[in-house]
């Protein structure tokens, strides 16, 4: 195991370099690091802190299990406290992670066989990516609710015809409106699938809708991110 004191804080397997930031919009990016030294299932999420700071957030891996490098999509919040702070980071700086947590996660023999309707708003998406990269056979339709077509991160990673982008400021999206406006015309097989990830309106939202469409609760999995 590495060892280092520096400043009271010793650096362990749980410091990771940052390798590569991507600016995905004015606000998103992704951070890349080195492959994860933990094994975790697509879905699950990770507590980020950056080092020499007490504070860490959750954020869902957004790479893939196999992937070479370990990566998380994060959205600067305007006043948050983290957020402006991650944005500031350069390659070569370090975080520290703690995981993998949470039941999102999804088992091979699941993606295997099953028939799954992925529900995302904005940086809800990122679990999804995991599971995509993860399982590249997986049976998939990924729902996709943002403002604007821009916020249509990593886009050419899904097939044209699984992914349902919803835009609700722009036109340029598959369906102009709210992704729980696109949900309400859907039909979906009864043995599909729902994973729902992002901000808590839209998950109570889309929760009423797939109930009211006959859906059992445990065919339906949550993650709130706030
Ligand atoms: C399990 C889990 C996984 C998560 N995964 C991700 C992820 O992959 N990517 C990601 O960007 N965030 C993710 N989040 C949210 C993340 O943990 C932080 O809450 C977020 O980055 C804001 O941190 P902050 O310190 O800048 O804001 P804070 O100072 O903590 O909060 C400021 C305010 O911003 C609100 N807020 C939090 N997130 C957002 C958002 N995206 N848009 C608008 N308002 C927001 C909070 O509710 C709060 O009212 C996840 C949260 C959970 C619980």
């Amino acid at each position: 195991m590495m060892s280092l004191i520096k400043h009271d804080i010793k650096i362990d397997e749980s410091f990771y370099k940052i390798e590569e930031i991507r600016h995905l919009t004015d606000e998103t990016f992704s951070l890349k690091m080195p492959k994860a030294r933990f094994e975790f299932k697509a879905g699950q999420h990770i507590s980020l802190g950056i080092y020499g700071d007490y504070q860490s957030r959750e954020y869902s891996i957004y790479s893939g299990v196999n992937d070479e490098n370990m990566e998380v999509l994060v959205k600067e919040v305007e006043k948050g406290y983290f957020t402006p702070k991650l944005r500031k980071l350069k390659a070569g700086d370090l975080v520290e992670i703690h995981g993998p947590f949470g039941k999102f996660g999804m088992e091979s023999k699941d993606a295997e066989t099953g028939k799954f309707v992925f529900i995302a708003s904005g940086t809800g998406i990122a679990p999804f990516r995991s599971m995509v990269r993860t399982y590249p056979e997986i049976d998939y339709t990924l729902i996709h609710g943002v403002r604007y077509v821009k916020e249509a991160y990593d886009k050419k990673e899904y097939a044209g015809d699984r992914y349902v982008l919803c835009t609700s400021r722009d036109t340029n999206g598959t369906y102009h409106g709210r992704l729980t406006g696109y949900l309400k015309n859907c039909t979906f097989a009864p043995e599909t699938h729902f994973y729902l990830c992002g901000n808590s309106d839209m998950i109570f939202d889309a929760l009423e809708i797939l109930k009211e469409k006959g859906f059992e609760r445990d065919q339906i999995h949550c993650e709130v991110y706030f």
